[in-house]
């Protein structure tokens, strides 16, 4: 969508056309798209939130939710941001001066590890690489090294969006156990859950940090804590000070279907759809269209010669490709050449990737036509600023999701 100066034929000067037709093509690795049926969903009177019919509402979401989950124990939700939910998953289990453990994976491990220490935890990282799966035996040497039981969490992200690598919860789990270390088990699955498996309970995860706007294809505004009976027994003895995010009152206003303040009603509404879209399409099916999107997407990548972040093929996310810029160019020009011509919007590089990264997120209501539309647009942009590439990966991709979906169409 080139910028063109036009003669506007209703007063007769020229000016610069604003008008984008066609619809926009969000491709960042969220907030995603928002299906017709939750922006409709949201779209209705705000009602009270002591009521009746409120009382039905939240008893749905909250429900419904622990099926997301995987889980049979409570789920909160606090009207917030992802961030809010890594606070609250903190100051409800511990107390200043524990010790808790964070993997060097990606910016957002790094930004949670930052915010356990303002709350005056004490963050210790095993160090990695961004571009490779967290190091389960490093873990398992740390744990082996603490006799006296003194870090308190381990906190892993599940699927880091920064770098495209999803990291094995399960070892995680496995390692604490073969350890027989009581340290609770702490999970952002930000980006992971309702687009990639996330198994609360057969996983034994003390606390999970999720948000609304990723796989649960919500607006941004809400976020989850899923807990165990271990972190309710951790609240009874953690001392960080807490009033908002405190679990608390939210289980106990939760019993009736109510929250303790003002919740985002309206996201409630939408979020009542987007669960019961993610139930009729069938989680497993859900996170089989993810992995079939990605294999696409990566085919892509592969043809045009450009290199993924992430190292270890098994390890690459199926919500979002993270791309290496090729020498001399700029991740951000290309990123700023096919918004304002093509109308896409692509996710940058964070922190230390800055301008040598590119995303391209491939989550929540998506299908096979719009991650090609996408597909196209880059390839368009690619093609713009001279950057080399071996075929077209439009072509690799559109075959490899014929591919993909043979078994369905036959
Ligand atoms: N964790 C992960 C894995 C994320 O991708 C994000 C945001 O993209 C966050 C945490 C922070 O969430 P928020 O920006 O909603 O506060």
């Amino acid at each position: 969508m080139m910028a063109m100066t036009i003669l506007d034929p209703f007063c007769g000067a020229t000016r610069i056309a604003t008008m984008k037709p066609g619809r926009h093509f969000l491709h960042i690795p969220g907030p995603s798209n928002v299906p017709d049926r939750v922006l409709r969903a949201i779209d209705r009177p705000t009602i009270d939130h002591r009521g009746p019919e409120f009382r039905a509402l939240g008893r749905e979401v909250l429900t419904g939710l622990r099926r997301v989950f995987k889980t049979a124990h409570p789920v909160v939700i606090f009207p917030a941001s992802g961030t809010g939910a890594w606070e609250a998953a903190l100051c409800n289990t511990l107390s200043p001066g524990d010790r808790v453990l964070f993997f060097d994976c990606g910016f957002f491990s790094g930004k949670w590890e930052g915010v356990a220490e303002q709350l005056g935890l004490r963050p210790e990282r095993i160090e990695g690489d961004w571009r490779a799966p967290i190091r389960i035996d490093a873990l398992a040497q740390r744990l082996a090294d603490d006799p006296m039981k003194e870090i308190r969490a381990v906190a892993v992200v599940h699927n880091e969006t920064s770098t495209g690598v999803t990291h094995p919860v399960a070892r995680v789990r496995q390692a604490l156990d073969k350890a027989a270390h009581p340290a609770l088990l702490m999970v952002d699955a930000v980006s992971s859950l309702g687009s990639i498996d996330y198994r609360h309970d057969e996983w034994s995860v003390d606390v999970a940090i999720a948000a609304s706007q990723k796989g649960l294809m919500l607006p941004p505004g809400l976020s989850f804590n899923a807990l165990s009976p271990k972190a309710l027994e951790a609240r009874t003895r953690a001392k960080c000070p807490r009033a908002y995010w405190d679990w608390g009152p939210q289980l106990e206003a939760n019993e009736e279907g109510f929250f303790p303040y003002t919740p985002s009603t309206n996201l409630l509404y939408g979020l009542r759809e987007a669960l019961a879209m993610l139930e009729e399409e069938g989680l497993a099916a859900v996170f089989a269209r993810h992995t079939r999107l990605a294999t696409g997407a990566r085919a892509a990548f592969e043809a045009w010669g450009l290199e993924f972040y992430g190292t270890d093929p098994d390890s690459r996310s199926s919500v979002v490709t993270a791309f290496v810029m090729p020498e001399g160019f700029d991740g951000d020009t290309l990123r700023k050449t096919v918004l304002e011509r093509y109308d896409l919007s692509l996710g940058g590089g964070l922190g230390r990737l800055r301008g040598r990264v590119v995303r391209l997120g491939h989550l929540g209501s998506l299908n096979e036509m719009m991650l090609a539309g996408a597909l196209a647009g880059i390839e368009l942009g690619l093609g713009d600023l001279g950057i080399p590439m071996k075929a077209s990966g439009v072509a690799a991709a559109v075959a490899a999701l014929r591919t993909a979906l043979a078994p369905a169409h036959a």
